[in-house]
This record gives structure tokens, sequence and C-alpha cells, in this order.
């Protein structure tokens, strides 16, 4: 049984069986050995310090865990499919365009540029303001904490 949400398709959770040393079983091996409990735990190799009983009602627990504390997160920080697939077009257009006619490329990226920064302090403002965490900002645009808090504290008011 995996709990997998189409948002966030890199991500698969599973209750892991734990066994008696604590370390965590796969869980092809779980039907061949004891096990002691489960622990909530994701293909990104996500896993949850709570630890529930070995049965079938604490490996439904271990899904809860996974939703509340792991996807959550990941799914606020999801863009919607089909926005990621027009972005992947638009670099693939400019690249084919800076190929032919480099000039014509220019100029959109320069463009792209003067409205990507403004969007990108707006998200940040909007993001501060819905008390999203620096980290959690960070963590969105792949950059750590402090590096996202230097860059945009002069842009939001907190
Ligand atoms: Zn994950």
């Amino acid at each position: 049984m995996t709990f997998t949400c189409p948002d966030i398709p890199d991500h698969e959770g599973f209750a892991a069986p734990v066994l008696p040393t604590g370390e965590l079983a796969s869980s092809a091996s779980a039907f061949t050995r004891t096990f002691v409990g489960h622990q909530a735990a994701c293909s990104c190799g996500w896993v949850d310090r709570r630890r529930f009983p070995a049965t079938p009602e604490g490996a439904k627990e271990t899904e809860y865990q996974w939703w509340s504390r792991h996807a959550a997160s990941l799914i606020a920080a999801a863009p919607p499919g089909e926005l990621v697939i027009k972005s992947n077009l638009l670099c693939e257009r400019i690249v084919a365009l800076a190929a032919e006619r480099p000039l014509a490329a220019l100029t959109l990226l320069s463009q792209v540029e003067s409205w990507q920064r403004t969007l990108l302090d707006q998200a940040v403002a909007g993001a501060r303001e819905a008390s999203v965490s620096w980290a959690q900002i960070g963590e969105a645009m792949g950059i750590s904490k402090q590096s996202a808090h230097e860059r945009f504290r002069a842009h939001v008011s907190s």
C-alpha cells in the first residue's frame, strides 16, 4: 500500500516496517521478517520519527503522517502541472529562437526578466503575508533560508 498524489509524482509514501533493531525494513522484506512497528516514509527518503504499532491500524496511521507532515507542504509548493508544461515549452522555444535569431531572443528574455523579478517579489511578499517561513520560501526556490532572506528582506515588510 502506497500513498500518492498526482501533484507530487516523485513522492510515494508508505508505511515502513520497523525491525527489532530500530532500522526500517523495505516493504518487500516485511512479509518474511518480524517487525515491531510502522513509521511513515517516502520514496524521496523522508522518514517520520513517530512510530506506530505493528498492526494494520498502525500502518494506516502512517498515511495521515505522510500527508500532514510531508506531502501537504510539498503540494503547497507544487505549481499546477499545466503551467509547468507551458514554462518548459517557453524555455524550449526561446532556446530555438536564440539559435535562429539571437537578437529577438534577447528582446524576449529581457521582457521575461522584467516581469519575472516583479512577480518573484510579489510571490515572496504574498508568502510572508501568509506566514510562510523563510525556510519554506528558500525550499520552494531551491536556495537556503539565509539566501532567501538576504535576497528578499528589503522587498517585504517582515
Ligand atoms: Zn517525499
